[in-house]
């Protein structure tokens, strides 16, 4: 079974481990289009999560909790509300394992520098 295969979800912030990570089977688009939600805690960074839906992440939220709503953060005062991956600058009709954790890394070419601060 595929929702028991390890998520490859890591904190956008400083690329550790998450805790309490859970994949969250959330049905079909279509008949081999598979749709899930990966969540998992960061100690210090907070709840991020991303959906798969047969291809990696384009985005890894940060959320209040697994399917809660979205937390804003600001790089350098610059409101955002996604990290975009890796997987976002490639072309969409590329296939690929959507558990290939290289796609799962957060693309920083396209955010500003700076320290990423939450406003809770
Ligand atoms: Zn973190």
């Amino acid at each position: 079974m595929a929702s028991r295969k390890r998520s490859p979800l890591r904190c956008p912030v400083c690329n550790g481990p998450l805790r309490k990570t859970r994949i969250t089977p959330l049905g079909s688009v279509t008949a081999d289009l598979r749709w899930e939600l990966h969540a998992g805690e960061c100690p210090e960074h907070g709840w991020f999560q991303a959906e798969v839906i047969s291809r990696p992440p384009r985005e890894i939220f940060a959320v209040t909790r697994p399917g809660g709503i979205a937390r804003k953060f600001t790089i350098n005062g610059k409101p955002l509300y996604a990290f975009p991956t890796i997987w976002n600058r490639q072309d969409p009709l590329v296939k690929a394992d959507p558990y290939d954790a290289r796609y799962w890394e957060v693309d920083w070419s396209k955010l500003p520098t700076g320290t990423v601060v939450f406003s809770s």
